[in-house]
């Protein structure tokens, strides 16, 4: 049996009595199994972080820059390594397990360009005799938190920006399919990081709460469900650190009666269904506006839903695969009971699919609900599986205030060809990321990513400028150099005034 250990310092090192199980959904077998790691097992890698981090930060930005191009190049030549090692854990097909890799990447090319986003700002003569300047500091050592959904990408969100800016980092992946977060370690010290810049430490709740204490981590960046990133978000600030904790989304597609279906239906199975629904970014709820554009929806969805073919995770013809545990499968599987039992019409139910041949596996097939209501408990809730929930309004205010005033406010999406009505929605709508004719919304690594309300807790958004500022500290300096000439000697007393 396969055991993952975790990555401190220069390599795997085992640490912890604890194990869960790591499985291959698509076969419904125990692969693998993973070490949960212990305070004592973090304490070692802080310690290591402490060493190697002040060194890395007086590395110039330039020097830092090329371990994140040779990092890129190493990446992308273990692509297919990294894509089935990922999917095989996670369930996604192989397609989407290299999309998962590549959204990282695209973060750790932002970094390549790090020099130049690390420049601050000068102001020459702010008064007399006087310059202004401001300057970005790493925070020193940071800790990225990860969901099972996206294991390459989430993990690079964090520790691409955070190294490049000069902070050592320790990544602490979900126990479902940590594998991945491991290889991705490796191959930054493969790079040319110095050991201890990127570590990784598996575990579950004990290893989080060890993070959120630990009174050298300055830094704290949590992906995952709502209560977790409030918890997480709440003790770590408590604690004394800078924390972002996103969480769960439920994400709402807007279709208004101008809006092309053929494109909509087809936007919406890949959004609502593929990576069986497990992204934070999937689109679960869709919301026609007025009685016929709901009727041609329904109508045209089921067929197209129908046509999903489900697969195990290596199939290249499949639409998507299993969910990622048993357990999860239950979990939706009782919210689409939920449903039922609140009085929403259950059009297509997708409970009970067996693939033949991998009856052990995970597999759950589409399911599609109309005539949903707000005040229902499975609407509310975030599923997150392959569920589409049709909630239909009657007008474009009644259809706006749906995702402003849903619990979650993660992303969003209209489907129109009215370019006033899009603008105005997405100047009105209480949501962080917008789709205008685009069904997943998630910002280029360029731009950021980040939800509203109980989507996301804390102040920056995950990559881009965003991921920078969270990432440093700013340090403003005002100078001057007097010559003697008695010029800015007026009273010390007074609060300065640049006049
Ligand atoms: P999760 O909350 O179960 O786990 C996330 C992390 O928290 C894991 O590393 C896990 O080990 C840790 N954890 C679990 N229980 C804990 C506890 N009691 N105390 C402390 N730490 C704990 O989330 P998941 O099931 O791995 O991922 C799916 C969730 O993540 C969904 O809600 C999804 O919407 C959300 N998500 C959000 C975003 C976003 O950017 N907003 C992106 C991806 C996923």
């Amino acid at each position: 049996m396969r055991i993952v250990e975790h990555l401190i310092g220069g390599g795997r090192v085992a640490g912890g009595t604890r194990t869960k199980d790591i499985f291959n959904p698509s076969t419904g077998e125990v692969q693998a199994s993973v070490q949960l790691g212990t305070k004592g097992d973090l304490d070692r890698a802080v310690d290591l972080a402490k060493g190697a981090q002040p060194g890395w930060a007086a590395t110039n930005p330039q020097k830092r820059a090329r371990v994140m191009f040779e990092y890129k190049r190493l990446v992308e030549a273990r692509m297919d390594e990294l894509a089935e090692l990922l999917s095989s854990e996670h369930g996604k097909v192989l397609a989407d397990a290299r999309g998962d890799v590549q959204r990282g990447l695209d973060v750790i090319e932002f970094a390549c360009g790090i020099p130049h986003v690390l420049k601050g700002e000068y102001t020459q003569g702010a008064g007399p005799g006087i310059d202004v300047y401001s300057m970005r500091q790493p925070l020193g050592i940071g800790a990225g938190i990860t969901p099972f959904n996206f294991p390459a990408m989430i993990p690079m969100w964090m520790f691409g920006v955070s190294i490049a800016c000069g902070n050592a980092m320790i990544i602490k992946p979900s126990e479902r399919d940590p594998s991945v977060p491991m290889r991705l370690g490796e191959l930054m010290l493969e790079a040319g990081a110095p050991e201890g810049i990127l570590q990784v430490v598996n575990g579950d709740k004990e290893m989080v709460d060890a993070i959120l204490d630990h009174p050298d981590i300055a830094g704290v960046s949590f992906v995952g469900s709502s209560d977790i990133a409030h918890y997480v978000y709440r003790r770590g600030v408590d604690a004394g650190k800078r924390v972002q904790a996103m969480g769960g989304a439920k994400n709402h597609g807007i279709v208004l009666p101008d809006a092309d279906m053929d494109q909509v239906v087809n936007d919406l199975s890949g959004a609502a269904f593929g990576s069986a629904g497990e992204r934070c970014m999937a689109l679960p709820v869709v919301v026609p506006v007025g009685r016929k554009t709901a009727d041609d929806l329904r109508d045209a969805m089921i067929p197209a839903i129908e046509k999903l073919r489900i697969g195990v995770s290596t199939d290249p013809d499949a639409d998507y695969g299993p969910v990622v545990t048993a357990e999860h499968r239950t979990r939706v599987e009782n919210w689409i009971q939920t449903g039922v039992n609140e009085g929403a019409d259950l059009v297509v139910d997708g409970r009970g699919f067996s693939m033949q041949g991998h009856e052990s596996g995970f597999f759950m097939g589409p399911s599609l609900f109309d005539n949903v209501t707000p005040d229902m408990q499975s609407y509310k809730e975030e599923i997150f599986g392959p569920v589409l929930q049709i909630v239909r309004a009657e007008s474009f205010e009644d259809a706006l205030k749906l995702p402003s005033q849903h619990q979650y406010g993660n992303g969003v999406a209209i489907f129109t060809r009215n370019g006033h009505a899009a603008r105005e929605f997405a100047q009105r709508v209480d949501v962080g990321m917008v789709g205008i004719n685009v069904p997943i919304p998630v910002p280029i690594a360029y731009h950021s990513f980040g939800g509203w309300k109980r989507s996301a807790f804390g102040d920056h958004g995950q990559h881009g400028m965003e991921g920078v500022r969270f990432w440093t500290k700013l340090k403003t300096v005002t100078q001057r150099w007097p010559d003697g000439s008695g010029v800015g000697d007026e009273n010390a007393f007074v609060i300065p005034t640049m006049g």
